[in-house]
C-alpha cells in the first residue's frame, strides 16, 4: 500500500491521496529532482490483467504521447513495480469541475467557456486518432487559472475494462453520459460517442443536473436511447437547439465538432488555443539513460534510494521513456518474458530495417517471409532442435524512430543467441541507433536490451 512520504521508484515522493477508482488511486506527488507537483495514478496490475486488457493499455498508452493539449491532462511517464503501473501526470490543482456544478449551475457565458475549452482538447485528441468514452464532470479538472483539463484521454481502455467488469455500474449506477449506441452494444465510432458525452456535460454545466434521470436505471436508457429531454425554461432557444444536435441518438445525424464550432453559440468569445508543440528535440539522452538506469523492478518502498541526476518531467513522456531507456526494463509492466528476446531502436524507415534484414538472410543463408510488420527469417541448416527461425516485429514509435523486436520463433536458443551475439549485431550495426554511453566506448556496439514488450503500434511492411 502506498503511504504518505514514501519515495516512489528512487523519484518521487508521495503526497496525499486525491482520488480512487476501481484500478487506480491516484496520488499528489512531488519529483525529488526537480520539485515539481505532479498527480501519479496507481494501477493495481494483477486487476487490470484479471479483465485482459493488456494490450488495449499497452496500445493506448503507446499513442498518448500524441496528445499534448493545453487543455488535456498531460502525460509525463510511466513507470512500474513489480505489482504496480504508475502514470506520472500534470498535477491539477483546482480540483474537479464536478464540484463547482455541485455548487448549482454555471453562469452561461463561464459554462460555454468551459465547453468551448473541452471541445478544443476533444477535437484535438481525435485528430490524432485517440477518443475518451468516458468523459463526465469527474474527468474535467481544473486549474489554476480556471481552465479545464481533460483527464484520463487516451486512458480509456481501462474505463472499458471497468465496464466488461461490471464494476462500474455498481460503483457509480449511472450510464448518464454514455451514449445510447454504446448502451446499446452497437459498434460506435468513438468520435461520436465523445460528442454525445459533451453535450450531455454542456447540459449539466447549464442546469446544473443531468438531462437524462430516472430512479429507474430501465427507464433511463429508454430516456437515453430515445433522446428524451427537457430543457429548463430559462435555456435560451440557440442552446436548446444546439443540445437537440448534440443529443442526437442517431449518431449519424449527431452534429459534429467541425458544425458544432461553427456555430454562433459557441463562436462567442472563441478563442481557439494552439496545441503544446511536440517537443521535436529529444531530451538529453544522457540525462534520460542515466536517470533511468537504476533496477526499477524493485517495489516503490526504499527511501534511501540515492537521487538519480536531475530530469525534467515535462520533457518526457511514456514513449520516449521506452525508445530511449535501455536499462529502464519495463518488461514488469504487462507480461512476463517467455521467450528469448531482443530489441534494438533505428532511426531508419522500415523499409531499410527490412533490406537489412533481407541481406542478413541472403548471407546467413535464411528464408524470408514477410508480415505486417514484422519479418522472419528461417533458416535451412538443420540445428540442434530443428531449424532455426527469428521474427523481427518492427514498431513505429515516431515516423524518426523505430523499434525492432526480434525474438526466436523455432530452434535451439543457444544457437539463437550466439545468431543474435555475432551475426545480428555485426550486420545490424549500421542501422542501430547508438547509446550515447555505447559512443563513449569507442563505438562499441550497443547491446540488444532484453525487450520490454513496447506498446507500439506496429509499423506496416511494403
Ligand atoms: P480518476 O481515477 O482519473 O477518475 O481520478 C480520481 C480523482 O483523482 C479525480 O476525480 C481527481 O479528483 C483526482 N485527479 C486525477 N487526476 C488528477 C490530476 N492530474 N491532478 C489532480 N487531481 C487529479
Amino acid at each position: 500500500m502506498e503511504k504518505k512520504g514514501m519515495i516512489l521508484m528512487h523519484r518521487y515522493e508521495l503526497g496525499r491521496l486525491l482520488g480512487q477508482g476501481t484500478f487506480a488511486k491516484v496520488y499528489h506527488a512531488r519529483s525529488i529532482a526537480s520539485g515539481q507537483n505532479v498527480a501519479v495514478k496507481v494501477i493495481d496490475k494483477e486487476k487490470v490483467m484479471r479483465v485482459g486488457m493488456i494490450e488495449q493499455i499497452k496500445r493506448e498508452i503507446s499513442i498518448m504521447h500524441l496528445v499534448r493539449h493545453p487543455n488535456v491532462v498531460q502525460l509525463y511517464e510511466v513507470m512500474a513495480s513489480k505489482t504496480k503501473i504508475y502514470f506520472v501526470m500534470e498535477y491539477v490543482k483546482g480540483g474537479e469541475l464536478f464540484n463547482k456544478i455541485a455548487k448549482g449551475s454555471l453562469r452561461e457565458d463561464d459554462a460555454r467557456k468551459y465547453f468551448q475549452q473541452l471541445i478544443g482538447a476533444v477535437d484535438f485528441c481525435h485528430s490524432r486518432g485517440v477518443y475518451h468514452r468516458d468523459l463526465k464532470p469527474e474527468n474535467l479538472l481544473i486549474d489554476e487559472n480556471g481552465n479545464l483539463k481533460v483527464s484520463d484521454f487516451g486512458l480509456s481502455a481501462l474505463k472499458e475494462s471497468e465496464r466488461q467488469d461490471g464494476l462500474l455500474h455498481t460503483l457509480c449506477g449511472t450510464p448518464a453520459y454514455v451514449a445510447p449506441e454504446i448502451i446499446n452494444k452497437k459498434g460506435y465510432d468513438g468520435a461520436k460517442a465523445d460528442i454525445w458525452s459533451c453535450g450531455v456535460i454542456l447540459y449539466v454545466l447549464l442546469a446544473g443536473c443531468l438531462p437524462f434521470h430516472d430512479t429507474n436505471l430501465i427507464d433511463m436508457y429508454k430516456k437515453i436511447t430515445k433522446g428524451d429531454f427537457r430543457c429548463p425554461h430559462r435555456f435560451p432557444s440557440d442552446v436548446r437547439k444546439l443540445l437537440t444536435r448534440l443529443l442526437e441518438p442517431n449518431p449519424n445525424a449527431r452534429i459534429t465538432i467541425e458544425q458544432l464550432v461553427e456555430s454562433p453559440w459557441f463562436q462567442k468569445g472563441f478563442k481557439p488555443v494552439a496545441a503544446r508543440a511536440r517537443s521535436e528535440s529529444l531530451p538529453n539522452l544522457r540525462d534520460v539513460i542515466s536517470a533511468f538506469n537504476i533496477d526499477n523492478t524493485d517495489d516503490e518502498g526504499d527511501k534511501k534510494a540515492q537521487v538519480p541526476e536531475p530530469v525534467k518531467p515535462t520533457s518526457l513522456n511514456a514513449f520516449d521513456i521506452i525508445a530511449l531507456s535501455p536499462g529502464f526494463d519495463l518488461s514488469g509492466l504487462f507480461e512476463r518474458r517467455e521467450k528469448q528476446e531482443a530489441r534494438f531502436i533505428t532511426q531508419k524507415p522500415a523499409s531499410t530495417i527490412v533490406s537489412k534484414l533481407e541481406e542478413i538472410a541472403e548471407m546467413e543463408h535464411f528464408k524470408v517471409k514477410k508480415k505486417a510488420g514484422s519479418v522472419k527469417l528461417e533458416g535451412c541448416k538443420q540445428g540442434r532442435k530443428g531449424q532455426l527461425a527469428i521474427e523481427a516485429e518492427i514498431f513505429e514509435v515516431t515516423p524518426a524512430f523505430h523499434v525492432v523486436e526480434v525474438k526466436k520463433s523455432y530452434g535451439d536458443t543457444m544457437e539463437y543467441q550466439k545468431f543474435c551475439d555475432h551475426d545480428l549485431k555485426r550486420y545490424l550495426k549500421d542501422i542501430v541507433w547508438p547509446w550515447q554511453g555505447a559512443a563513449d566506448q569507442q563505438h562499441q556496439l550497443p547491446p540488444l536490451s532484453p525487450a520490454p514488450q513496447p506498446s507500439l503500434m506496429s509499423s506496416p511492411i511494403s
